[in-house]
């Protein structure tokens, strides 16, 4: 390892880890585990890319504010990137996104201004504006803002095809948000292995691309209630429809079966990815995406219903245990 000059140096190059008990044994399923990054998830990339390309072109200058509408990650990326180079940072997020996340914006110095969940991405983007507006904030604009897909060109798809050379890889798994991932890493796959197929999931309560109507989801991060700009929709070869309830259980297996504790989004793309290996063709090679880690949604329905006190079930006849078992 380099000795680094800065925690953004440590933005990417995350690792690719096969699975070993979630998949059936007639296909390969590999996972990018983006929790690797330096602020725990894929939306590291997003805000450095949207950050220099800003200091390139002038638009952001020592002490500026940067402000943004988020569902957390962006939040948390930005704040990071934000204090890592001196700006200050305000995120514009939906009261329905966990506590957790509101936390570390502010423990990395950033302001956050929460909205009704029910007023949607397009609601929170409209306050956002209006605040930028008002106080000469620089928007990163996530969801238009062409720095976000080519950075995914430039790192993320670069990785996978890096890792992939002169191996088989038949299937590329993603959801997306703001679509960086699955527009820029789609793109790149579509020019350097054309035959690799390009799934995108989405909530089915939310499914958007399908045409189907937008309504409030667990899956955060995913499907926002509108189709983003930086879209480039030729490259989707599947769209799939995943369960919330569905996703989440898978990310609890990916912890407890696997060892990788991921988010909300990485269970339903892995879900998904299951469902792509139902009917893959014997020996397929499947990658799906783990946006983040499962650390984020401590508060949320991740985690629901799991004991917070002590597994007693072991302990009943053992005499060094009769204080603790003993009725308060
Ligand atoms: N999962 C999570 C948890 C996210 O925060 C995001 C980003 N909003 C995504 C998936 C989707 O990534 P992208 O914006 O690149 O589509």
């Amino acid at each position: 390892m380099p000795l680094f000059d800065s925690i953004l140096d440590t933005v990417g190059r995350t690792p690719i880890v096969k699975l070993h008990r979630l998949a059936p044994k007639h296909v390969s399923l590999y996972v990018k585990v983006e929790s690797f990054n330096p602020g725990g998830s894929v939306k590291d990339r997003l805000a450095l890319a949207v950050v220099l390309d800003a200091e390139a072109k002038g638009l952001l200058k020592p002490g500026d504010t940067i402000a943004e509408c988020t569902s957390g990650n962006v939040g948390i990326a930005l704040a990071m990137v934000a204090a890592a180079r001196g700006y200050k940072f305000v995120a514009v997020m939906s009261d329905s996104y966990s506590i957790e996340r509101r936390k570390l914006i502010r423990a990395y110095g950033g302001k956050v201004i929460l909205f009704p969940a029910e007023l949607g991405s397009s609601g929170g983007n409209k306050i956002a504006d209006e605040l930028a507006a008002k106080h000469g904030w620089f928007r990163a604009r996530q969801f238009d803002n062409p720095a976000n897909p080519a950075y995914h060109r430039e790192t993320t798809a670069a990785e996978i095809l890096s890792d992939f050379a002169g191996k088989r890889l038949d299937y590329f798994v993603t959801g997306f948000g703001t679509t960086g991932t699955l527009t820029g890493v789609g793109q790149m796959l579509k020019l350097a292995r054309p035959s690799v197929r390009v799934v995108a999931a989405e909530p089915a309560n939310a499914a958007v691309l399908a045409g189907k109507a937008w309504s409030v989801h667990q899956i955060q991060g995913w499907a926002p209630d509108f189709v983003p700009s930086v879209l480039d929709a030729t490259v989707i070869d599947e769209l799939r429809p995943i369960d919330e309830v569905v996703g989440r259980n898978t990310a609890r297996r990916l912890a407890a079966e696997e060892g990788i504790f991921a988010g909300i989004s990485a269970g339903a793309t892995v879900a998904t990815a299951l469902d792509v290996a139902q009917n893959a063709a014997e020996g397929s090679v499947i990658l799906a995406m783990l946006p983040d880690t499962g650390e984020r949604y401590l508060s949320t329905f991740l985690l629901e219903g799991m004991n917070e006190g002590s597994d007693d079930e072991w302990l009943a006849g053992l005499s060094a245990s009769e204080a603790l078992l003993s009725p308060a």
